[in-house]
């Protein structure tokens, strides 16, 4: 299957100065907050109103969403401010209902993406209807099964499609509420150069005062868009409450953000980018060279320790190993996060690599 640029037309088609805003509460309260809002989004970037009306919750007993009467209320807030409107659907009967109400955009959450079977149901609810329909990254860092969701909506013949990225649990802490692992992202990018992609800095983040930064390091990545979670009195939102900016900070965020071009014709830009895209190659070519030899050494190690019948590993120095480079790795400017993850990766190679030799 491709994806081409019929995909996305209906970005080209909405005429907007880059990127595309989707702003919105993440749940629709009451009809009031719902209209207050739109309006007040209504002349700014935003061109698409978003507003959750069933809401997966991760454990019972939270709110659950409004429920279809909100789809009334958004469609108000259309018949006034002329902005499209999004929801989120997670079944056929949402589907169904969205489409009765005339809803522009639909988003499959998180948690809906991870099933095959709720997306297919989906994508047979919605066959070749001409709505925007977005698909989120699942909650797992599972780049097969985000894919697996946008072919089926292609199979179904759906045609105007984006992928929103909202990041992803993992096991460790970090300073997100969902890890963005850009990488699964711009994975996804150049497996689908055509479609739409939109960054949710909201869910990324799970706190109103990163949105800014995240926003940004998806501009320079070459996002399509943003989704921001807007909400009249955050602090009492009925969801998300931390993650949430008023329309005000909204604006503010639009001017303080940095909106780059995608390339330029400019010769001297050209030949500059390309003499320092050959230095980052040289150098690339030069790290796996590096870890080649690195391996060797490993190799050695491991017959040295078959031979005196020790065990593959020994944590006392790898923890020694992971300390001295922390501290070497902060005197060059790099994170400690990033010397985590290297060397986690050098070791766990390193030790296959004994195995290797020692089950020989
Ligand atoms: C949302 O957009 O409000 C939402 C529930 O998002 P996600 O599916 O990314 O958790
Ligand atoms: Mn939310």
């Amino acid at each position: 299957m491709e994806i081409t640029a019929a995909n996305r037309n209906w970005l080209d088609q909405l005429n907007l100065t880059h990127p595309l805003v989707l702003a919105g509460p993440c749940s629709a309260e009451t009809e009031t907050q719902v209209l207050q809002i739109a309006h007040e989004l209504k002349d700014s970037d935003v061109s698409i109103f978003r507003a959750g009306i069933w809401k997966p919750r991760t454990r019972p007993g939270g709110f659950e969403g409004v429920g279809a009467i909100g789809l009334k209320w958004l469609q108000k807030a259309k018949a006034e401010t002329g902005l499209l409107m999004a929801v989120e659907v997670a079944n056929a009967t949402h589907v169904k209902l969205a489409l009765e109400h005339d809803i522009d955009v639909l988003w499959i959450g998180a948690r809906t993406t991870v099933n095959p079977f709720a997306v297919q149901e989906i994508a047979d609810a919605l066959q070749n209807t001409d709505k925007i329909v977005l698909v989120k990254n699942p909650v797992n860092p599972d780049l097969s099964l985000w894919i697996g969701g946008v072919e089926r909506l292609f199979r179904a013949g759906i045609k105007n499609l984006g992928v929103i990225h909202r990041g992803f649990s993992v096991y460790e802490k970090t300073k997100y509420r969902n890890n963005p692992e850009w990488q699964v992202a711009i994975d996804l990018q150049n497996r689908f150069p055509m479609l739409p992609l939109i960054c949710d800095p909201s869910h990324i983040t799970g706190r109103r005062d990163m949105i800014q930064e995240v926003s940004q390091q998806a501009l320079d990545l070459n996002y399509d868009g943003l989704i921001i979670e807007t909400h009249i009195d955050p602090d009492n939102a009925w969801s998300d409450a931390a993650q949430q900016v008023t329309p005000t900070r909204l604006k503010e965020i639009f001017e303080d953000l940095k909106v780059k071009k995608k390339s330029s014709e400019s010769a001297s830009y050209l030949l500059e980018i390309a003499k320092l895209r050959t230095k980052i190659d040289a150098s690339d070519s030069k790290l796996l060279e590096i870890m080649g030899e690195r391996m060797k050494i490993s190799e050695a190690i491991g017959n040295l320790k078959k031979e005196n019948k020790i065990a593959v590993l020994q944590n006392q120095r790898w923890m020694q190993i992971l300390e001295r480079m922390k501290e070497e790795g902060s005197q060059k400017g790099l994170s400690e996060a990033f010397i985590l993850n290297f060397f986690k990766a050098i070791h766990q190679e390193s030790i296959s690599h004994q195995e290797k030799v020692i089950n020989k």
